[in-house]
């Protein structure tokens, strides 16, 4: 049978029901697992047989969720995590640690720039982050004897700035290191990076996949192509025995389809325990199930108010990407030919304070520190999620004082351009 559509592997993925079972996947509420003999449980804890003995560390619910979201993304293994920081955090730290060096992005999410810039750095690890517009030579350059990993957001979460997956995965594999690819704004029914020479992707799954504003949560992915016996001594805990679970050696006994997911569940998980819930993870599925309609509509939105912005004279600037003479409209034609995501950044003219007016008169749209919601929701994040950040800082990572980031909801495109008419006026 040829390769199922995206739609359907949303609406069926990840949960094949045998002869009278449940057909919604079902809800495994429970922390732990019954053995009849301490034996069978044992080969489970050496990664002998497979099988649930914790709910810290595998859930069949979440299992399940986790499948699913891997058949959309084309990867060959997936896990669930309590959050979108949380997956971008195991996914760089299960490959890079005390003394390693990670090349990202500049343009990235205020919440991962914080975790790589301040706490991964006290943690050791060391970031040089680069403009997506960057030429393969600085690129080039950025790269060190001790580099594990490259990092970059499909669409830039606020900045909206796409990134040229090839050009990233190129770089990164001259150099022997995988490029991971946060890709919640786009999500697998707009772009799958894999497709484009990722290795490892993430998501936010508390944006679109969910989509009802219902449960934090993240995943990630893996394409199961990075080779890493080819590099044993840069990628040592996958291709060592790791002592501290059995000796097992993850690339040996997994191979490359296996071995990262299950590192990452069997290291990270167990001492972090970031995990998802099962009834998060329910509520995640059934957000899945109609993330294939749902995008359209947002992309539809987005276009149309991206559209209404741009004729507007109160409007300085309008940013997104599927809008035509946006810098990056190329760019995500190439890799979103059927569309972005449903959030449009632009500014207010009259700066800082003309913003915050304006945000305040919405009557649709509410003042959120959330995207890519049902609902229309808007923010201005130089005041609010980036408010951190150094004025140099928030320019590397394209977000200018009066920018405001406006999430299309599902709602008709007529009302939440009359209620931005009705709030510039
Ligand atoms: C929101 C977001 C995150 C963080 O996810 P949480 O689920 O809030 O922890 C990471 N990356 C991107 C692109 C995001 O939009």
């Amino acid at each position: 049978m040829a390769e199922q559509g995206i739609g359907t592997k949303c609406v069926q993925g990840g949960y094949t029901p045998g002869n009278g079972e449940p057909r919604q996947i079902p809800i495994i509420q429970s922390t732990t697992f019954k053995y009849a003999t301490g034996e069978g449980m044992a080969k489970l804890f050496d990664l002998e047989a497979s099988g649930y003995f914790y709910t810290r560390l595998q859930n069949p619910t979440n299992d399940h969720v986790a499948a699913k979201i891997a058949e959309m993304e084309g990867g060959t293994a997936g896990m669930l995590t309590s959050s979108g920081q949380a997956a971008n955090f195991y996914s760089v730290f299960n490959i890079a640690s005390c003394g390693d060096h990670v090349v990202s992005s500049s343009s990235i999410y205020g919440g991962t720039f914080n975790l790589f810039a301040v706490t991964m750095k006290r943690m050791g690890v060391d970031f040089t982050f680069v403009s997506p517009d960057c030429t393969e030579a600085e690129l080039e350059a950025a790269f060190r004897p001790n580099t594990k990993a490259m990092f970059g957001e499909t669409i830039a979460n606020p900045a909206l700035t796409v990134l040229d997956i090839e050009k990233f995965a190129k770089a990164a594999h001259a150099h022997g290191v995988p490029l991971i690819v946060d890709n919640t704004f786009a999500t697998p029914v707009n772009c799958r990076p894999f497709e484009w020479g990722a290795d490892i992707v993430t998501h936010s799954t508390t944006k679109y996949m969910d989509g009802h504003g219902a449960g934090v949560g993240g995943a990630i992915i893996d394409s199961g192509k990075f080779d890493w016996t080819k590099y044993p001594d840069r990628f040592p805990g996958l291709c060592t025995p790791d002592e501290s679970y059995h000796g097992v050696t993850y690339t040996e006994r997994f191979g490359l389809a296996g071995a990262f997911i299950t590192k990452a569940t069997a290291q990270l998980m167990r001492d972090f325990g970031s995990i998802q819930s099962p009834q998060n993870a329910f509520l995640l599925n059934l957000g899945l199930e109609s993330l294939h309609v749902r995008m359209q509509r947002h992309c539809e939105n987005g276009l149309a108010v991206a559209k209404y912005l741009q004729s507007s004279d109160k409007v300085a600037w309008v940013q997104y990407p599927g809008l035509e003479g946006d810098k990056y409209h190329a760019l995500a034609q190439k890799y979103m030919p059927n569309g972005t995501c449903g959030v449009v950044s632009f500014g207010v003219k009259g700066g800082r304070e003309a913003a915050g007016r304006f945000m305040g008169r919405l009557k649709i749209a509410a003042i959120e520190t959330h995207v890519a919601d049902a609902r229309t929701c808007c923010l201005h994040p130089a005041s609010t999620t980036h408010r951190q950040m150094s004025d140099a800082e928030l320019s590397a990572a394209g977000v200018s004082p009066d920018l405001v980031r406006y999430s299309c909801g599902l709602e008709d495109a007529a009302d939440l351009i009359a209620d931005i008419e009705q709030a510039l006026a």
